[in-house]
């Protein structure tokens, strides 16, 4: 018999070779497994075992969701189960996802658990764009960042924000977009690009460029797929546009 465990994963930013190995690995041997919207099928079909009962507490922002509190309890439920349960979200696990309240839960009711990091989708995004998120000389930072209905900026961030020579990569934000980039234009000096990045990794990749001058003109009516990213910052100048060597049908799995 075995012990109840749960893995809380990150599946990683959408291509299925972007899982690490260690989170494919305890895919393999769960017995459970409860899946974010966010994560590729690809990656059940290719790791969960065919035993495996699948389970889906996808949220879906604004949409259908899955409350967080039935995904706390869904999460001790199963994690009460002998056995193993990985419990897989997009992305890493921990960047603007709820996982401390799942871990919250997890330790309320004394349920063992490891995190399995990910490749976050601003990894992803950089890695798609073959542009760094940090660059000597250019760009000594990077600002992981939200902003959407609700958020709370002062004048102060505002004009640090417009001001920084970090990047700024805003998840969870294209919706606010024009409310954003209109803040930052207000406490501006120099125009900064903006990349916005949609399904990022994946073979529906897309990418549309501005800056915070210009985006009013060019993009502010521009509907934005989701998942997206925004990626404010002077490295993204060393952008060359979408590469032509990419190829989403490579396979790197195993067959089962
Ligand atoms: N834990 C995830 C983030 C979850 S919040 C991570 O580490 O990446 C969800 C937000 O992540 C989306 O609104 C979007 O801003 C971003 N995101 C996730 N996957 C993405 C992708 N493939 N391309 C672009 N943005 C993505």
């Amino acid at each position: 018999m075995k012990e109840p465990k749960v893995i809380l994963a990150g599946a990683g930013p959408g291509e299925a070779g972007l899982i690490t190995i260690k989170a494919a690995r305890y895919l393999e041997k769960a017995d459970y497994v409860l899946v974010d919207r966010l994560v590729n099928p690809e990656i059940i079909q290719l790791h969960a075992s065919p035993k495996a009962e699948i389970v889906y507490v996808g949220k879906q922002g604004g949409k259908e969701s899955t409350p967080q509190e039935i995904i706390n309890a869904l999460v001790v439920e199963y994690g009460k189960k002998d056995g193993l349960t990985v419990r897989l979200k997009g992305g890493d696990i921990a960047f603007f996802s709820q996982v401390i309240f799942e871990i919250q839960a997890l330790n309320a009711n004394q349920i063992p658990f490891e995190i399995v990091p990910g490749v976050t989708s601003a990894s992803g995004a950089s890695a798609s764009l073959r542009t760094p998120l940090t660059a000597r000389g250019v760009s000594r930072g990077v600002r992981i960042l939200t902003y959407h209905d609700g958020e709370h900026f002062t004048n102060y961030d505002w004009k640090n924000m417009a001001d920084t020579t970090d990047t700024l990569v805003f998840y969870m934000s294209s919706k606010a977009l024009p409310e954003l980039v209109h803040n930052l234009r207000q406490h501006a000096y120099h125009d900064k690009t903006i990349a916005i990045i949609e399904q990022a990794t994946t073979s529906q990749e897309r990418v549309l460029l501005s800056s915070v001058f210009s985006f009013e003109d060019e993009l502010a009516d521009t509907i934005i797929n989701q998942p997206a990213l925004v990626i404010i910052g002077e490295v993204m100048k060393y952008y060359e546009g979408p590469s032509h060597v990419k190829d989403h049908t490579v396979s790197f799995f195993k067959e089962h």
